[in-house]
């Protein structure tokens, strides 16, 4: 298994993800023998080995079932063992496509990190490219460099390195850079060792990611400085957009409706008055039910009926579709054409993508 190539079945010694819930996927390497346990069951490695990549396996015990994903990145970064703050995909793809990275780039990365960034990067490059990762904090490098070899990634050198004061040459290597990605404190201090290593004959490009804008504006004069051009910062502000359509209501439609609710206040009213008068059983007991059910037109009253139904656009089928216009009871399908529709889009108040600035700029030699 690697995060290079996909393969269908899956060994002993293989890196499965399995994906308990969307919020709960677990990486771990299959061992016969083993099991992996969760709230939903247990799950013997042996029911994996032999298996193919993307099925789904019921427990030994328990009623719980999981499947067992293909590692990708993605996936990686979603489930990762956290070291440090990490990259997310909603940043890493973008930023992956303004470096025009490719297959067969040779990318420089400082910090290495949790490795969320790299796998990315080692995934894009593929075979024939190089990813030159550093990282300065000794158990750090040693962690990443172990998941590197387990992942099979050996198109990743690792180097353990403060580039701010010892730069980014490797020995015995020409890095020859040709995009750079820098997610440090200090980036302003490792963008004047970037000339050593980057390309001279081709298009470099470098994006810095940094959480605070007094960073950026350091980062955008040791660029300015060093002739780097086209900068431009960027934050990636992604929400989710909701796109529906809504029935058209009219005002009468709504006039009706308080009217409704009003007459059937009133006859609930009165029906409880006239129980409590004819029936001792009824003298004690709280009957607010039968006066909410009186009032709860959705459950009682057949579609379409009676004066506060909402119009379809013609009479047709009405009643045979069960429809209540208020919202409760038999529901109609969005977009019925019997209906008026409105498209109506929203989005969420919050942006929960904000992670840092990026911060991008160009050498054209
Ligand atoms: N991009 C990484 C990822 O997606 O997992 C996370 C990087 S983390 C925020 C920053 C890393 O940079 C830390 O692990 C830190 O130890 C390392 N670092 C900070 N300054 C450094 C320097 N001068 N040289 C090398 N590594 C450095």
């Amino acid at each position: 298994m690697s995060f290079l190539y996909y393969k269908d079945v899956i060994e002993e010694e293989d890196l499965v993800m399995a994906f308990i819930s969307r919020n709960d996927i677990k990486p771990m390497i299959v061992k016969s023998g083993e099991t992996l346990n969760t709230r939903y069951g247990v799950f013997p490695h042996d029911l994996m080995i032999g298996a193919r990549y993307g099925e789904q396996i019921a427990s030994a015990k328990g009623y719980g079932f999981i499947h067992l994903l293909q590692p990708t990145p993605e996936l990686w970064t979603l489930s990762l063992p956290h070291r440090t703050q990490i990259v997310y995909t909603f940043d890493s793809s973008y930023v992956v496509q303004r470096l025009r990275v490719l297959p067969g780039s040779r990318v420089i990365e400082a910090g290495t990190g949790s490795g969320s960034f790299s796998h990315a990067f080692a995934r894009t490059i593929h075979s024939n490219g190089r990813l030159f990762s550093y990282e300065f904090h000794k158990p750090r490098y040693e962690e990443a460099k172990g998941e590197f070899e387990c992942h099979k990634l050996p198109n990743i050198t690792l180097t353990h390195r403060d580039v701010c004061t010892d730069g980014f040459k490797v020995d015995g290597v020409n890095v020859d850079g040709d995009a750079v990605f820098l997610d440090l404190p200090a980036p302003w201090e490792a963008i004047e060792h970037l000339d050593e290593v980057v390309a001279k004959d081709r298009r470099v490009s470098i994006c810095c990611f940094s959480p605070c804008i007094e960073q950026v504006v350091k980062t955008i004069e040791a660029l300015t400085a060093k002739n780097w051009n086209g900068i431009e910062m960027v934050e990636v502000s992604g929400r989710k957009w909701e796109a529906h359509r809504e029935m058209v209501r009219d005002v009468d439609e709504a006039v009706a409706r308080l009217k409704d609710i009003k007459k059937r206040a009133v006859a609930g009213l009165e029906r409880k008055r006239k129980l409590n008068q004819t029936s001792d059983e009824f003298e004690n007991e709280d009957i607010d039910i039968q006066t909410t059910e009186e009032n709860d037109i959705s459950h009682k009253e057949p579609a379409g009926k009676g004066e506060t139904d909402l119009k379809p656009k013609s009479d047709q089928n009405t009643k045979d579709r069960g429809y209540n216009p208020f919202g409760k009871g038999m529901r109609i399908r969005e977009g019925d054409p019997a209906y008026n529709w409105i498209n109506v889009t929203r989005s969420e108040p919050e942006v929960k993508s904000h992670t840092s600035y990026l911060t991008f700029a160009y050498r054209n030699q």
